[in-house]
């Protein structure tokens, strides 16, 4: 499970999917108390941040939708953010270069397609 801490624009396709379904597992561990993910760091990271996270999710939509993916349901409900945070977990710098890194080792080919858009 992992939010990149990157523009939804730069993820390849497989990744902009796989963050779009990690991310309702996250939500649903924030907001439903599941055990499974309570301890995992990226659940801690965005623990009273459901406003970030729900602005995530909507980010990762409108890319679906600009890449031609559409007929996305069942979003976050917004009423569940309450008094949590929008505003983006704490990140360096370095953090973030780390992201662009890691990703591009995992899918360089659709990585170096995607930024060429
Ligand atoms: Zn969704």
């Amino acid at each position: 499970m992992r939010i990149w801490n990157l523009p939804c624009g730069e993820l390849d396709d497989a990744h902009l999917l796989g963050e779009h379904g990690e991310l309702h597992g996250l939500w649903a561990a924030l907001t439903q108390g599941k055990r499974a993910w309570a301890n995992h760091p990226e659940t801690r990271r965005f623990r009273g941040r459901l406003g970030a996270l729900y602005r995530r999710h909507e980010e990762q939509v409108a890319e679906m939708a600009r890449r031609g993916w559409a007929g996305h349901r069942s979003p976050p409900d917004a009423a569940l953010v309450g008094a949590d945070a929008w505003e983006w977990p704490p990140v360096c710098a370095a953090e973030i270069e780390r992201d662009r890194r890691d990703l591009a080792a995992r899918a360089p080919e659709k990585t170096r397609r995607r930024s060429a858009v």
